[in-house]
């Protein structure tokens, strides 16, 4: 006869003698509880998952949080990485620290269960008429940063700008691409 030797309960750590081999909770109640943490760790899972795949593929910025999510990363950890400097990252102002995507792929592998576009991008096509625009005094205005911080991201990610009279427009989509993602924070 095979002599059974104690385990350890996978959910209180106590030591106890297995019924069968492949028992690894000393009791009922332990199961129990290990099997309701299961499935509050899976529900968060979910919702990250659901979030994640709200983050546009095609933006190359993203938020620390956004980061986080999609690269199933502690936020804690990737600030901390940031801070330190190892994982490069812009700074477009007061709590708007964006992360390049590609930085991220390149450290830590594709992104969670999104899918990978299936040829290269197509050459983006700009809008540059004015009702698809904003002045570079409305994007400073809109994302609370200084109108000479703009100019130098917009000169930084080659963002394509028009003069149309005195005002400097660049399109809003790119705008939007580069300043938003702030909605977890
Ligand atoms: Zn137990």
């Amino acid at each position: 006869m095979m002599k059974r030797i104690n385990k350890q309960c996978l959910n209180c750590g106590e030591e106890f003698l297995p019924k069968t081999v492949a028992s690894v909770y000393c009791s009922h109640i332990c199961s129990k509880k290990a099997y309701k943490q299961k499935m509050i760790r899976l529900k968060n899972e979910a919702e990250i998952n659901a979030l994640a795949d709200k983050i546009p593929q095609t933006r190359a910025f993203i938020s620390v949080p956004e980061a986080g999510m999609l690269f199933g990363i502690a936020k804690r950890t990737l600030y901390r990485l940031v801070g330190q400097g190892k994982i490069p990252s812009v700074n477009l102002g007061t709590r708007l620290v964006r992360i390049e995507r590609n930085v991220m792929e390149g450290m830590y592998g594709s992104a969670r269960s999104l899918p990978q576009p299936q040829s290269a991008p197509k050459k983006k096509l700009y809008n540059l008429e004015k009702e698809d625009c904003y002045s570079i005094g409305e994007i400073a205005e809109r994302f609370q940063i200084s109108e000479g911080s703009v100019y130098n991201h917009i000169r930084k990610y080659s963002i394509p700008t028009r003069q149309i009279g005195k005002h400097v427009y660049a399109p809003k989509m790119e705008i939007d691409n580069l300043y938003n993602g702030n909605e977890f924070i």
